[in-house]
């Protein structure tokens, strides 16, 4: 953790400053998880809920509604319980990409004081976000160009992302469709909407693979959900269904029983999980994980490469072997998207092979996943490795290992 700056404290709660809790990389008891009861908030968690929601009954707290009606959705909010920089606080009435929306658990796991903590930049803006830097668009990927229909981005021939919300439990400020969550206040689904999706499902045979995404899906009620399931479900020439989420780690209280009945109904079911930092993984996001793995939903994890938040070979790792630890197989690692206000996020393409390169031979393959650009323009994703191909001899193709020897292989 880096060393915390002179004089950019302000506390604008007008709380006397207290000591920093333990953060939860080496904190959090990893205490033997329960499915069937309710998971007791994490150490770390329950000192957040005594100073900030006293009284709070764990019924409420587990209560997904709850989490989501006591969000912290504001500079002001956040400084009632965050020693806020000078920078996040000039934040303030700024017009940004995304609005400010966290969980109260999600914000239990932030460092009062340090804005340089790997989790508080991901969700607390700062300035930056106001620069605009070469290169970055509203809609880097194209997705609006492939639209076919109000919520369908149809860029692949068999496999279709499908729009179902614009709402978000957490905003991640470096999110690649800034330019469409949370645009409507209301975040009012049209009807209309998912019926056409859902015909030009029915209508294009060639679609064997549908992706929820958003926003995020399982922000939807249950009804919503099952409604949206089944209909995909009964249409034959669908194969899979994927769903594109981040509440496992920023709101595992969803992951409920009747959340998961639901969801088992309609197998083959995939799900890919955002996860960022390996401080995400507490109990209670074990708890949610090991949940969807019981109810035979295959999880991949998908994580963006983000300057000074994961951009080192030690912090995927320890991710990676967590994820694995329950259930959940490493997926992709994104490149930065350049969407407007990211630089600050971004790396070079280089930190991104050399995560890959510290990974591959030196942890399990099911450690490593595919390090892909998200090609501006909608290019789509194009996968990365670093080069083990060194050349051609006259005995053939000279490979090297992940140890940097060579090698020959009679091709
Ligand atoms: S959860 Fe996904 S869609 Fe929502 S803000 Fe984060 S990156 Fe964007």
């Amino acid at each position: 953790m880096k060393a915390l700056k002179k004089n950019v404290w302000a506390s604008a709660s007008g709380e006397a400053d207290d000591q920093e809790p333990p953060l939860p990389y080496g904190g959090i008891v990893q205490a033997e998880v329960n499915l069937q009861q309710p998971c007791p908030p994490n150490q770390v968690t329950q000192a957040f809920i005594t100073n900030r929601f006293p009284g709070t009954s764990q019924a409420d707290w587990n209560n997904w509604h709850w989490q989501l009606r006591n969000s912290f959705k504001s500079i002001k909010d956040l400084s009632t319980f965050l020693h806020l920089s000078q920078d996040e606080l000039a934040v303030a009435g700024q017009n940004t990409n995304l609005p400010i929306r966290i969980t109260p658990y999600y914000a239990s796991l932030l460092s009062k004081f340090n804005p340089d903590h790997p989790l508080r930049k991901t969700v607390v803006p700062v300035m930056d976000e106001l620069i605009m830097s070469k290169g970055e668009a509203e809609d880097p990927l194209c997705e609006t160009h492939d639209s076919v229909a109000k919520c369908l981005v149809h860029r692949y021939p068999d496999r279709l992302l499908f729009l179902v919300t614009d709402f978000c439990s957490a905003y991640c400020r470096y999110c690649t469709r800034s330019h469409m969550v949370a645009k409507d206040k209301n975040h009012i689904i049209k009807r209309n909407d998912w019926l056409q999706a859902i015909n030009y499902i029915k209508n294009h045979t060639e679609i064997r693979d549908v992706i929820l995404s958003g926003g995020d899906p399982l922000t939807l009620p249950d009804c919503h959900i099952e409604f949206l399931l089944s209909q995909l479900r009964a249409i034959p020439h669908v194969e899979i269904i994927r769903i594109g989420t981040k509440v496992p780690a920023v709101l595992p209280q969803r992951i409920t029983p009747a959340l998961l009945r639901i969801l088992k109904k309609y197998h083959p079911l995939y799900m890919s999980i955002h996860f960022t930092h390996p401080d995400e993984i507490t109990p209670e996001v074990k708890k949610a994980c090991n949940m969807l793995a019981d109810a035979g939903i295959p999880m991949g994890s998908q994580t963006v490469l983000l300057k000074d938040v994961n951009d080192d070979v030690p912090t995927f790792k320890k991710l990676f072997h967590e994820l694995l630890k329950v259930r959940v197989r490493p997926y992709y690692i994104y490149q930065c998207d350049p969407i407007p206000g990211s630089g600050h996020f971004r790396t070079p393409v280089e930190k991104g092979l050399e995560i890959i390169q510290g990974l591959r031979g030196f942890t399990s393959g099911y450690a490593v996943p595919h390090y892909v650009i998200d090609a501006p323009g909608g290019g789509g994703k194009i996968p990365l490795l670093p080069e083990y191909v060194i050349g051609r001899n006259d005995n053939g193709l000279v490979l090297r290992n992940f140890e940097g020897n060579e090698y020959v292989y009679p091709d």
